[in-house]
């Protein structure tokens, strides 16, 4: 797999830079599940600190040399081509920012988050508005420094999702959005699909709960000698090795589709880093392709599998075994209440069919405050008109409009439209998969996950980061991306329309 002797000579001392990486994910892992709140000072300092020893290594001037030898190199592999390309961007990233940039904006987004909690909680847009004025005005000026051709929210949005640029996502948006609205009308309006139901209200005992989490991760076939399944404030996933891919889940007491579905997403995004090729381990290729094809697989497995009728069917018995109220709901019940649809003010709410026109919302307002066309102190009124155009609702406070997101206080901007390439991927992966495989809701009434976790291997896992998203996609799935497959998906299962 690896034979030229420069690449080796890369990997060899990449080692140290994956071993501190190693370190800081375990480091994470621990903030945010078991760590003592005394440790935090000091668990801080200690990440800051090796990220910075990280970054030194990384740009190291014998180790930046060693990497821009190995591009001119002929006749390597793709995956010795790919080591050189991701570390390459790496480094071009890293050296464009200049170090003061960095500092300011960690330290504004450290200060901004905690600030952002407090304004959700009081309600308060003003005492957050010159925090997300300060990190528009760093991210204009990340942008000035990575480069870009035609729009300044390019050189952001590539930081996230490699060579994906405005009009790509333009252009997704633009099918999307009208089809969406057009579906969404049909459904609300229709009788197949309830807006609320009474499973939504109904009190769950939390150990119960945590047994049909792990009996259901289990029945997908997540391999408990490679992972750990526990409990933080926001679920994740995190990779600490590649036999090493730990979980995490939330309680909330009530309604419980919320941490089922939360921890089956968890569960798509734990198995696409367990099936990357073993002999990529402790390389830059042993990660995903990208966030948005890293959230396809997380919601493959939520939204196409977990939420379809079959799925209920085989999930009945496990939930019947556990939860005592459960009985007197079919498995046709249970699909019903798992696809409500109703338009709702907030994001991490939304169902298979408003989601993106919630992503699609903030990808504007980004797209404008980056390129200087609007201010942070019209950001209010814009949220909500866009709002009530587009899903019918209007906030009637900020807290569950503008400052319901933790994203843009953590300094994280661009990111968002990475959640609807990955609904966009997902349903693409799903075709995909039909034509290969066959029925997919015959394949989960059997149960043969076996067989889809080998599918989704062989397509999208094995790969890590040999190829830019755009190359994997063309590659292994035989087109660009490409949101009719989303569509078609969405009218099929709520329109009933083939
Ligand atoms: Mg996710």
């Amino acid at each position: 797999m690896f034979e030229d002797r420069v690449v080796k000579e890369i990997l060899e001392r990449y080692r140290t830079i994956w071993s501190i990486s190693h370190a800081l994910s375990l480091m994470s892992w621990d903030n945010e599940t078991y760590m003592p709140r005394g440790g935090v000072e000091e668990r801080s300092t200690a990440r800051a600190e090796l990220s910075v020893l990280a970054r030194k290594l990384l740009l190291d001037k014998s180790f930046v040399e060693l990497v821009e030898k190995a591009l001119h190199r002929e006749g390597l592999n793709d995956y010795e081509r790919g080591v050189v390309r991701v570390l390459h961007r790496q480094i071009r990233i890293q050296k464009s920012i200049p170090e003061r940039l960095v500092f300011e904006l960690v330290k504004t987004a450290g200060e901004a988050s905690h600030v952002w909690r407090e304004a959700r909680k009081k309600n308060d847009f003003q005492m957050f508005k010159p925090y997300l004025e300060k990190i528009v005005k760093l991210r204009r000026e990340y942008a000035e420094h990575l480069g870009y051709d035609d729009h300044p929210y390019d050189a952001l949005l590539d930081l996230y999702e490699e060579d994906m640029r405005v009009r790509d996502v333009d252009a997704i948006f633009g099918k999307l959005v009208p089809e969406t609205r057009k579906i969404l009308e049909k459904v609300v309006s229709g009788e197949l699909f309830p807006d609320k139901h009474e499973l939504e209200s109904m009190e769950y005992d939390r150990e119960a709960m945590d047994r049909v989490n792990r009996e259901v991760v289990t029945l997908l076939g997540y391999p408990w000698d490679r992972g750990r399944l526990d409990v933080s404030p926001h679920p994740f996933t995190i990779t600490i090795g590649m036999k090493d891919v730990r979980i995490t889940t939330r309680y909330e007491g009530r309604d419980f589709r919320r941490t089922l579905f939360a921890t089956i997403h968890e569960f798509g995004h734990a198995l696409y880093n367990l099936q990357i090729d073993e002999r990529l381990k402790m390389t830059p290729l042993a990660s995903g392709a990208s966030l948005g094809v890293h959230e396809s697989q997380s919601r493959f497995w939520e939204n196409i599998v977990g939420r379809s009728l079959s799925f209920a069917e085989i999930l009945k018995p496990i939930l019947d075994k556990h939860l005592d109220f459960i009985k007197r709901y079919d498995a046709q019940e249970l699909y019903r209440y798992f696809n409500i649809v109703r338009p709702d003010l907030i994001r991490v709410e939304a169902d298979e069919i408003t989601y993106n026109l919630h992503i699609y919302l903030r990808y504007e307002l980004e797209k404008q405050m980056i390129a200087g066309e609007l201010a942070v102190d019209d950001l209010p009124e814009q949220w909500n008109d866009m709002m009530e155009k587009l899903l019918g609702i209007k906030p009637k406070n900020y807290s569950e409009g503008v400052l319901q997101d933790i994203h843009w206080s953590g300094g994280s901007i661009g990111y968002f439209p990475t959640y609807t390439i990955g609904n966009v991927v997902a349903a693409q992966i799903r075709n995909h998969a039909e034509n290969t495989l066959g029925d997919l809701e015959k394949i989960i009434l059997e149960k043969k996950f076996d067989e889809l976790r080998e599918h989704l291997k062989e397509t999208i896992h094995k790969w890590g980061s040999t190829y830019k998203p755009k190359e994997l996609i063309q590659k292994q799935l035989g087109e660009p991306i490409n949101p009719e497959y989303l569509i078609k998906y969405l009218k099929s299962k709520y329109l009933k329309e083939s």
